[in-house]
C-alpha cells in the first residue's frame, strides 16, 4: 500500500509558468492587457474560434454568457441536475427558471429528447454540460435549437481540449442564426489552469462584443488602455456591467499552460486508457462510456460500481480507497438534491431517476499529467483490492 497519500487534482506547473509570469510582472502592466490579449490570441486558434474573450471564472463566463443573448426575469433554460452549482445559479442571477431535464444512463450528458419534451414559449438556450470531457450530442441540440430559435451554451469546463464528430470544442462553425457559446474553466483542478479562470468562445461578432464589454463594467472598448500611452483617459458607461476581467499575471499562466496542454491531454488519455483495461475485466465496475466520433478530453474519470456485485456502499468504497491514501472525489451531488433547488422547486429525488442513481454509484478517480506510472499503479491495484474483497 502507498505510504503518501495521492491528491484527487494537481496543476501540472513548471518554470515556464515561472517565465511567463515574470515576464508580466518587469513588463509594470499586472492586470488586464497586452498578455491577456496574446493569451485570448493563442486560445482561440487552439480551439479555432473566431472570438475569445477571458474572463477570471467559467462562472462568470456563462453570466456574461446568458447576458449577451438577453436573458430577462422569467425566462427559462435547459440543463440537467447533473453538474456542478455554476451552470444553473447563473440562470438565477436573472430571475430565470433552469429547466431540469435528466440524463443519459450511458454517459452522464443531457438527454436531447427530455430538451424537446420541457420546451416551452419562455425556453430561451440550453445548457449542455461536457461531462467529465466526453462532448454532448451537439447535433441533436443544434437541431432543437434551429427549429426552436434557442441559444446553446455550452458549459465546456470539462471539455478542453475535446472533439465532438471532427470539429473542437469551442470551434463554434454552428452556422445557425441562434448563438452558440462556449464556456471554459480554468479553476486549479482543470485540464488548464490559470489558478481561476475561464474563457468564452463564439463565433457571433454582436455577442463577442457584448460579453467583452460587460466583463468590464460596460464600458466602451479597451477601457483598459486608458492607462497606456496611446489610450485616452476618456470612456463611457454603455450599460451596468461587471468586473470579471482575467489578470496578465493569470493569462502568464494560461499561456504556458497552453503550450503543453496536447502532452497533459495525452498523459490523461494514457491513464483512462490504462484504468479500462484492467476494470473492464471487473464484473464490479462499469467503465466510462465514449464515443469513437468524439475526442474525450478525460478532465475526470468517472467510474461507477456495480452496487448489486459489492458487499459495501458507495461511501463506504471511498472510505476504503481513503484508507489506501487514494484521493477520489464524486461528480457530481445532483443539483435537485442541494437544499436551495429542493427548496425552492420542490424537487423530489426520483423527479430525475438516472442522475439519481447514477450518482449514488459513482466515483471519480485521480487522473492528471503529474501522475507517475507508479501513482497510476496504485490508484489499480487499490480499486482492484477493494472490489475483490468485497465482491458478492
Ligand atoms: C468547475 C466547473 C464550473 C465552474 O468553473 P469556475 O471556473 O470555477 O467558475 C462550471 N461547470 C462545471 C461542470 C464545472 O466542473
Amino acid at each position: 500500500m502507498r505510504q503518501t497519500f495521492l491528491p484527487f487534482a494537481l496543476p501540472d506547473v513548471d518554470d515556464t509558468e515561472l517565465s511567463q509570469i515574470k515576464e508580466v510582472l518587469d513588463s509594470g502592466w499586472i492586470t488586464t492587457g497586452a498578455k491577456t490579449h496574446q493569451f485570448e490570441q493563442a486560445f482561440a486558434q487552439a480551439v479555432g474560434a473566431k472570438y475569445a474573450i477571458a474572463v477570471n471564472s467559467c462562472t462568470a463566463a456563462m453570466h456574461l454568457a446568458l447576458e449577451a443573448i438577453g436573458l430577462q426575469t422569467g425566462d427559462e433554460v435547459i440543463t440537467t441536475p447533473y453538474t456542478f452549482a455554476a451552470t444553473a445559479e447563473v440562470i438565477r442571477y436573472f430571475g430565470a427558471k433552469p429547466v431540469l431535464v435528466d440524463i443519459n444512463v450511458t454517459d452522464f450528458n443531457i438527454n436531447p429528447e427530455l430538451i424537446d419534451r420541457n420546451l416551452t414559449t419562455r425556453t430561451r438556450a440550453v445548457m449542455p454540460i461536457h461531462i467529465a470531457g466526453l462532448p454532448a450530442d451537439l447535433d441533436s441540440i443544434d437541431d432543437l435549437a434551429d427549429h426552436r430559435n434557442l441559444a446553446v451554451i455550452e458549459d465546456a469546463a470539462h471539455a478542453f481540449p475535446a472533439q465532438y464528430k471532427g470539429q473542437i470544442i469551442g470551434q463554434s462553425t454552428h452556422g445557425g442564426k441562434n448563438p452558440r457559446l462556449t464556456c471554459f474553466s480554468f479553476y486549479a483542478t482543470k485540464t488548464i489552469t490559470t489558478g481561476e479562470g475561464g474563457m468564452i468562445t463564439t463565433a457571433n461578432e454582436t455577442i463577442a462584443d457584448r460579453c467583452r464589454m460587460m466583463a468590464l463594467h460596460g464600458i466602451s472598448k479597451d477601457a483598459w488602455k486608458r492607462y497606456t500611452a496611446e489610450g485616452s483617459w476618456y470612456y463611457e458607461i454603455i450599460a451596468p456591467g461587471y468586473k470579471y476581467n482575467l489578470t496578465d499575471i493569470a493569462s502568464a499562466m494560461g499561456m504556458a499552460q497552453l503550450a503543453k496542454a496536447e502532452r497533459m491531454a495525452q498523459r490523461r488519455r494514457d491513464i483512462a486508457q490504462r484504468y479500462n483495461q484492467i476494470f473492464k475485466e471487473m464484473p464490479q465496475l462499469q467503465i466510462p462510456f465514449e464515443r469513437s466520433d468524439c475526442q474525450h478530453a478525460w478532465h475526470l474519470y468517472m467510474l461507477r460500481l456495480n452496487l448489486e456485485r459489492l458487499k459495501i456502499s458507495r461511501n463506504q468504497f471511498i472510505e476504503e480507497l481513503k484508507a489506501r491514501h487514494i484521493g477520489v472525489s464524486v461528480h457530481f451531488i445532483p443539483l435537485h438534491l442541494h437544499p436551495y433547488y429542493r427548496q425552492t422547486y420542490g424537487y423530489q429525488p426520483t423527479d430525475f431517476p438516472i442522475a439519481y442513481q447514477e450518482y449514488q454509484r459513482e466515483i471519480s478517480l485521480p487522473i492528471y499529467s503529474k501522475m507517475s506510472d507508479a501513482d497510476v499503479q496504485d490508484v489499480l491495484e487499490a480499486v482492484v483490492e477493494i472490489a475483490q474483497i468485497y465482491a458478492v
